[in-house]
């Protein structure tokens, strides 16, 4: 998840706190000049006197110690204070002479009266709140019941006090999640293997009497967006069970103690309603390694433990899995993944062609779409999309339908919100000079002359000079035939070289070139660093891995891991790779430069044009163009 969310939820935590205790000062402020109002009352020594002359006092202590009087008057409750003059050797007799009740005490009287009134002004609006918050708590739980709405309690209270001693999982009946293995589309291995849970939680009893045991712990891992909660979920619907959830970034917010007080309260909700479902989303933000020196976290390793001791002590037979998501598996603490805790490991993948076709038809069923459109072709273009984005898509062609005052979904809405999502929506803003359209047209028609020049690259499918809200002014989209599951060394140096038609045809034209090929630059040096440390496509270094890559489901890049010297031939042997793709590219655009012309000015007139255009031209025997000869 995004660091974001998680600085926000402990922005909001710190504002319930400063809230709470305002509250709490407020409240003890208002109420203390009354209970001590009410308790005890300041008089002057004159007007004691006189109430003691006027026969109103009914009993006075007399501290001998500080002179300080308290008293009580007749029919009163009120305790009230004065202090003695200094040697006021007739307050005796006067209170003999009125047959006043009176005491002496030496113990320091008076201040202790203060010391406790001041603790209950703070101690009751704290008392308040507690049992205001448990009343609450209760009430909520209460009105829930079992066959209550799925909405969540305990976590989200909306005070930093609630919940207390409840914790935050939220139960929903099994065949409330309303999911089951047919709202998953793809991810069949991973349905495969979470079947056999499906089954035992189905009937535990069937597994125990064979003495099968089953595994406690299935861990999901995979990229964000790919539908590990969504199975998670679908594994409860299956087995109608009941489903309960957690996230391990709400642990991160919390008091200290209350993670594995919380942890253990889910683990007693869940041992009531077994057969259940417990699940632990995003657990690494508790399960994370636990050597992290200096950073360590108390907090997080007492819920982590909690986790570890409830997963140990609880009864297998009686059907409670425990399934957990993450997608940084490898951060994750080795004892997590101990026999008997989460040994399975359930990979949920990006979905290939097949899987994204499914997930697009899916989620079309949710919205009116017109028989025309071509789902697999879109499929075609969203080669490492995640089923989060395909669903986005989907949705987003049904807002542009009907921005567009239309009642179905066409195919251009899908291909639109395809580059919505890819590149960012048109910025009409941004209106570029008829000079800036021109270089900006030659750079994309070189990226696909060069691309449509090379035998093995993907067709051209659409080129566009409109600019986007992501900053780019323009794009040429490539959509490969079928997928492919393996490339060549030859493919990556095609890959360089298209990404190098921009730069390469702005050099020939215009002779100075703009700076419109950042991003192309980037994305061959990244080709190119990876063929070298970690593809071994190079001849000087072999097949020795040079990189390690950080999180494998998450982009988190690589890190080099060679000695110094050999770090500098790393650098070399990268520029060196894109030089070479770099002069490819100008060797195909300039054996084709009048096509580059005819297609540039073509582009600039047009602003979008499609492949099949495209190759319509250049294709074409004009007599003069050269025979096409693919790249090699
Ligand atoms: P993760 O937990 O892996 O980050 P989610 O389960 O939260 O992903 O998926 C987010 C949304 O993406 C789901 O609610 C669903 O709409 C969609 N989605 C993801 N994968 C699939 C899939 N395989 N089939 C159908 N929908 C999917
Ligand atoms: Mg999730
Ligand atoms: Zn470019």
């Amino acid at each position: 998840m995004d660091p974001n969310s998680n600085q926000k939820r402990r922005q909001t935590m710190f504002i319930y706190a400063i809230v709470a205790l305002f509250v709490v000062y407020i409240l003890s402020a208002m109420l203390s000049p009354q209970i001590r109002q009410s308790v005890t009352k300041e008089v002057s020594y004159s007007d004691f006197l006189e109430q003691v002359d006027d026969g109103d006092v009914q009993s006075v202590t007399l501290n001998t110690d500080s002179q300080a009087i308290t008293y009580h008057l007749k029919g009163d409750d009120t305790l009230y204070t004065t202090t003695q003059f200094p040697d006021d050797t007739t307050l005796v007799s006067r209170l003999e002479e009125k047959g006043v009740d009176f005491s002496a005490d030496a113990s320091n009287n008076s201040d202790s009266t203060l010391w406790w009134v001041l603790f209950l002004s703070y101690a009751i609006p704290i008392v308040i709140m507690l049992l205001g918050g448990w009343a609450l708590n209760r009430y909520i739980k209460k009105s829930m019941g079992d066959d209550g709405p799925s909405m969540t309690f305990g976590s989200n209270m909306g005070m930093g006090m609630g919940g207390l001693g409840k914790s935050g999982a939220r139960e929903v009946k099994g065949e409330d999640t309303g999911v089951t293995f047919k709202d998953v589309a793809g991810q069949d291995e991973a349905k495969e293997s979470l079947a056999e849970i499906v089954g035992f939680l189905e009937d535990p009893s069937k597994y125990a009497e064979i003495g099968a045991k089953l595994p406690r712990g299935a861990l999901l891992v995979g990229p964000p967006g790919t539908g590990k909660t969504l199975l998670a979920k679908a594994v409860a619907g299956e087995a109608r069970v009941p489903f309960f959830s957690i996230s391990g970034s709400e642990f991160v917010e919390m008091f200290v103690g209350r993670g594995a007080a919380k942890v253990r309260d889910l683990f007693k909700q869940a041992n009531e309603k077994a057969p259940c479902i417990v699940f632990i989303d995003e657990i690494d933000t508790i399960g994370k390694r636990r050597d992290a020196g200096l950073n360590t976290n108390d907090e997080r390793e007492q819920t982590l433990n909690q986790v570890l001791t409830e997963m140990d002590g609880f009864d297998n037979h009686k059907g409670i899995v425990v399934l957990a998501a993450t997608n940084r598996p490898d951060s994750l603490d080795p004892a997590l993944l101990r026999p008997g805790r989460f040994d399975r490991r359930v990979p949920v993948e990006l979905p290939d062609l097949a899987g994204r076709a499914a997930i697009l038809k899916l989620h079309a069923n949710d919205v009116k779409i017109d028989p025309s459109c071509d789902l697999d072709i879109i499929a075609r273009m969203t080669a490492g999309a995640s089923g989060a984005d395909l669903a986005n898509m989907i949705n987003e062609s049904a807002l542009r339908a009907v921005r567009m005052g239309r009642k179905r979904v066409i195919q251009e809405d899908l291909q639109e919100s395809v580059e919505v999502v890819i590149a960012g929506e048109k910025r009409k803003s941004t209106v570029l000079s008829d000079h800036e359209k021109e270089v900006v047209s030659y750079h994309e028609i070189g990226h696909a002359i060069v691309a449509a020049a090379q035998k093995g690259s993907a067709p051209v499918n659409k080129i566009t000079i409109v600019p986007r809200t992501s900053g780019t002014l323009g794009y040429t989209m490539q959509v490969e035939e079928d997928e492919k599951f393996l490339s060549t060394r030859q493919d990556y140096l095609d890959r360089i070289a298209v990404l190098c038609g921009g730069r390469a045809a702005e050099e020939l034209i215009f002779g100075d070139p703009s700076d419109g090929a950042g991003n192309d630059i980037q994305r061959a040096t990244e080709i190119a660093r990876n063929m070298v440390t970690r593809f071994g496509m190079t001849d000087e270094f072999g097949m020795v891995a040079l990189g390690e890559v950080r999180n494998r489901y998450l982009d988190g890049g690589s890190t080099l891991s060679c000695s110094e010297g050999t770090a500098q031939r790393v650098d070399q042997a990268v520029i060196d790779l894109v030089e070479q793709g770099h002069a490819a590219a100008r060797e195909s655009l300039t054996a084709h430069r009048f096509k580059l012309h005819e297609l540039a000015r073509y582009l600039q007139k047009k602003e979008t044009i499609t492949g099949d255009e495209f190759m319509n031209i250049f294709l074409r025997d004009d007599g003069f163009a050269p025979k096409i000869t693919p790249q090699g």
